[in-house]
């Protein structure tokens, strides 16, 4: 099927192909991909050969570290502030634009004090702030540890066009729902982490760059693995690493780079998806409704709903029908939603936006 589910989402065939190989035979291991040690030569050439894809892909050198976790993005909502949070004194600053923004910030709470720097509830989080109105007022810039906030909104469908800058206040950015779809500004931001399982490859790993600066402000005296420090003092193995969900996320960097040609081309085919979408949107006279406002539209995860709700469980019943998977918005908010990550195909797109046309000729 037109798989365009939010996340595990679709991953690229030829990806899937050299997974499957990998459960027959790890080629020259003797085993499967499932059964090696994480302390073997061959798993450390694939964690080698991972990171440094990785640290290429995002423009990453040696003032960063990248961190190979599980607990999914969640798990860094806790995280960052007992590392960076707790001990410091200071306040953790949260941009609010939507749910995943907001989930992080109620997390921050529990382990010191933060605050909200925007919050875009009064306007359904339609849109992503714009840069005045992410200014720091002086005083607050040097009681902060940090400024968090989410790049891509999955949930709501809404997208920074451009990472926004916070000067000398360190920001945290969780990328979960786009990263390697696009380049992004890293001089901009002190970490940056992402589940893998909407854009990297599968669930179990989530993926943390940060500036070794960064790490050095870290609380001490955690616990060995809520510790940024130690993990990284480990290479990501203080503990088992997720074998299988790491090798993925290697053959997913090796797609980028060899088959699509590089994060440059991975932006310009996104963009190209996401018009295919928003045009049916913008050219349905109403009866399709784009959740989003149209300068913070999100090119991964476009939300929309039926000027009739009522029509909105025939369009998933046809939608399944005809071939397309995951359309349902989040359990949160209803409505209808096509997550267009990497490995979802600009045929797919066109696929998808004739089905919706179709629709709209039906009962429009
Ligand atoms: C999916 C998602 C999360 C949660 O990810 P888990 O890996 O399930 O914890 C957090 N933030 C964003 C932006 C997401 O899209």
């Amino acid at each position: 099927m037109h798989n365009f589910g939010a996340g595990p989402g679709a991953l690229p065939l030829p990806v899937l192909a050299a997974a499957r190989e990998a459960l027959r035979e790890l080629p020259g291991a003797g085993a499967t991909i499932l059964e090696i040690s994480h302390r073997s030569a061959r798993f450390e050439e694939i964690l080698a050969e991972a990171e440094a894809n990785l640290c290429e892909l995002l423009g990453i050198g040696d003032a960063w570290k990248l961190l190979f976790l599980q607990g999914g993005a969640r798990q860094q909502f806790a995280l960052i502030p007992i590392n960076f949070l707790a001990a410091s004194g200071r306040c953790g600053e949260y941009v609010v634009s939507g749910y995943w923004s907001r989930t992080a910030h109620a997390e921050a709470g529990l382990a010191g004090g933060s605050a909200v720097l925007w919050d875009g509830a009064g306007e359904r989080y339609r849109r992503m702030p714009r840069p005045d109105e992410l200014a720091f007022p002086p005083a607050r810039a040097a009681g902060a540890a940090y400024v968090h906030y989410t790049a891509n909104e999955t949930i709501e469908g809404t997208q920074f066009r451009e990472l926004p800058e916070f000067g000398p206040v360190p920001a945290i950015c969780d990328a979960s729902s786009e990263l390697l779809s696009r380049p992004l500004p890293v001089e901009r931001c002190a970490m940056i982490y992402a589940g893998a399982q909407k854009n990297l490859g599968t669930a179990g790993l989530t993926l943390v760059a940060v500036r070794r600066e960064l790490l050095e402000r870290a609380a001490p005296s955690l616990p060995a693995m809520f510790d940024y420090r130690r993990l990284a003092d480990a290479g990501s193995m203080l503990n088992t690493p997720p074998v299988f969900a790491i090798y993925v996320t290697l053959l997913v960097t090796r797609w980028i780079r060899d088959d699509i040609g590089g994060l440059e081309e991975m932006a310009r085919r996104n963009r190209a998806k996401a018009r295919t979408l928003y045009r049916v949107l913008d050219e349905s006279g109403g009866f399709y409704r784009g959740h989003a406002l149209p300068e913070s539209r999100s090119h991964m995860n476009v939300t929309w709903r039926l000027a009739d709700a009522e029509l909105e469980p025939l369009f998933l019943d046809q939608a399944t029908a005809a071939g397309f998977m995951g359309l349902g918005g989040h359990r949160s908010v209803g409505g209808l939603r096509a997550s267009l990550y990497n490995a979802v195909s600009p045929a797919s797109c066109r696929a998808l936006a004739g089905f919706m046309a179709e629709f709209l000729r039906c009962h429009g």
